[in-house]
Parts: C-alpha cells; structure tokens; sequence
C-alpha cells in the first residue's frame, strides 16, 4: 500500500470566479494553500493556471508532490477525468482535463464535479466523518448533492449521481436550467430565494424593500422577524425537505451534510429542513440519518480534491 509520509497530494478546486489550492498529507494535514481569481480566457490559459499553482504550492514547503486532483464546475467522467459539460465555465466542455493536466504537470492528474470533491473532503476530515453513508448537499447558486459511500464518492454510471438539486418537486413549478421544471433547485437555489422574496415584498410590507435581495440578506431579515423573508426560509427548507426525504427513503445514508455558501444560516435553516424531512421519510430512516453542518468551509473543494487524487493512486 501507498504511504504519503513524505510525499503530498495537491487538491484544486476551480469555482466560478476562484481558483483554491491546498497540498495535503497523506494524514489530511494542509502544508500550503493557494487562493487567486481565475483565468477563464481559454481552456490553455485556464489549464496554464493550475500547471503553475501547482509548482507554486510545491515551492511553498509542499513535499514531493504524488498526485494532483482538480475538482471542477462541471459534470465530470471521473474515470476517464474528461469533462462532459459545464454549463457555468463552458470552456471545460470536452476538455480532457486529467490527461492534459497529467501532461504537464508530469504527474498523475485526476478531475472530478465539484459537489462529489466537497463530499468526498467533508466525509474524510470533516462533518461526515466516521459514516457509512454521507449524503451531501449544498446549497448556493445551484443546489448540487453527492453520495459518499464507505469513503468513496458513488460517481453513477456517467458522473451524475447525487444531483439532489434536480430532483421534481413541483408538477407545476417554475422552468429549471436543466431543462425539466419544479426542481428542487427552482425553489431553493439562490435564483428562486430571490425571486419569491421579491414577488412577497412587492405584495406586503416588508424590511425587505429597496434591499438587494440574496440569500444571507433574506435570511438576516427572517432572523429578525421578517415575515416576507420568513415564508422565503421556509418555502426552501419545505423543497429541500421534500428532496431529502426523497433522497433518505432511496439511500438509508447515516448522515446528511449540508455545505454551501447558503448553509452558512446555520442551525436556522439546518432545523427547518430536518423538520420538513421528518414529516416525509420513513421514522426508521429519518431515525437513522444524522444532520451535520458542513465543517471544512471554503477548504472541502480542494482538500476533497487531494483526496480525490490520494485515492485514486490506491491510497488509503
Ligand atoms: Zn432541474
């Protein structure tokens, strides 16, 4: 078997306006990390990017690097480490990222979505530690979702399992980017906190007028007593606890994650969605499933990355 006692792992985690970079040890120990906007000229100019913050990370105390993984904004065929498509960066679609990152960075390179990068750090160091089975959703401009099982992420057949945020709610809901309607996300992606606290504070008097309205901003208000921003809050939790319910009948996991920039509303949000699942899942299911805040913040992307890498040379 590997060992990683001298050797590191860097992780990438490429969002949709920044690049985050951590080296880790084979214990999950970050030695060096790296933060900066991201080129998106061209796929070589964005592929440059991460040749370079891996040498930086190395120059940065980093010990021979092993491994390189890159979590992506993208449906990723992690088996082969090619992009099928990314709606939000579409200079990845088709880009054979693993190879070409493999190529010159003179090592072992390896892609993979995102949400399965954040889930698969958030179940070795962080809120999904110790489970089995760790569903993991989170919450921002999307709603994505993944499933970590006995420590590694189920990928499905071509890279989509786990899209929690795609999941029908509503027969009759709004139009969704994916193509369907009445999504999970539709209603608890960021777009649709907006537009339902918009519609409520054109209709009703609310602390919400005249704001520029987003997530944090409506959560404050509902903190405060809001009534608009209230419904907001829970008209989410209502669709993300019907999602869940859905997802914990299907899957039996024995912990739920909730990551994301959203989820930074804490136990206020946490509480009315686990309230909205317990009204929907079996009792022996719901019995079985603990809730937990992610832990690892900013860092799940890229140290689920390096993970991602570590595994993928047969570490343990
Ligand atoms: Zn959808």
């Amino acid at each position: 078997m590997t060992t990683f006692v001298d050797r590191s792992v860097v992780g990438l985690d490429v969002g949709g306006t920044f690049l985050k970079g951590a080296c880790l040890d084979g214990g999950g120990r970050v030695l060096a990390r790296l933060h900066e906007p991201i080129d998106r000229a061209s796929s070589g100019a964005l592929l440059d990017q991460l040749t370079r913050a891996v040498r930086q990370l190395e120059t940065q105390g980093c010990p021979v690097v092993q491994a390189v993984g890159v979590g992506l904004p993208a449906i990723v065929e992690a088996r082969t480490g090619r992009v099928r498509r990314s709606p939000n960066l579409s200079i990845l679609d088709g880009l054979a990222i693993g190879q070409e990152l493999s190529q010159k960075t003179g090592r072992p390179a390896f892609a993979e979505n995102d949400a399965n990068a954040a889930a698969q750090g958030e179940a070795w160091l962080g809120a999904g530690r110790g489970a089995h089975v760790v569903f993991y959703v989170t919450l921002g401009t999307g709603v994505g979702g993944a499933l970590v099982i006995e420590g590694r992420v189920y990928e499905g057949a071509t890279g989509y399992a786990g899209e929690i945020g795609h999941v029908q709610i509503d027969p009759d809901g709004r139009p969704c980017g994916c193509g369907s309607w009445g999504c999970v996300e539709t209603v608890a992606g960021s777009g649709g906190w907006v537009a339902r606290a918009d519609e409520g504070r054109a209709k009703r008097p609310s602390s919400l007028r005249g704001a520029d309205l987003n997530p944090e901003v409506i959560v404050t208000a509902a903190q405060a007593g809001d009534q608009v921003a209230l419904e907001v809050v829970d008209g989410s939790a209502h669709a993300l606890g019907i999602g869940i319910a859905g997802a914990l009948n299907l899957l039996n996991p024995d912990r739920v994650v909730i990551g994301g920039g959203v989820s930074a509303a804490g136990a206020f949000l946490l509480d009315r969605i686990v309230a909205e699942v317990k009204l929907r899942a079996f009792p022996e299911v719901f019995a079985a499933a603990e809730f937990r805040l992610a832990e690892l913040g900013g860092d799940a992307g890229a140290i689920g990355a390096g993970r991602v890498a570590m595994l993928s040379l047969g570490g343990s």
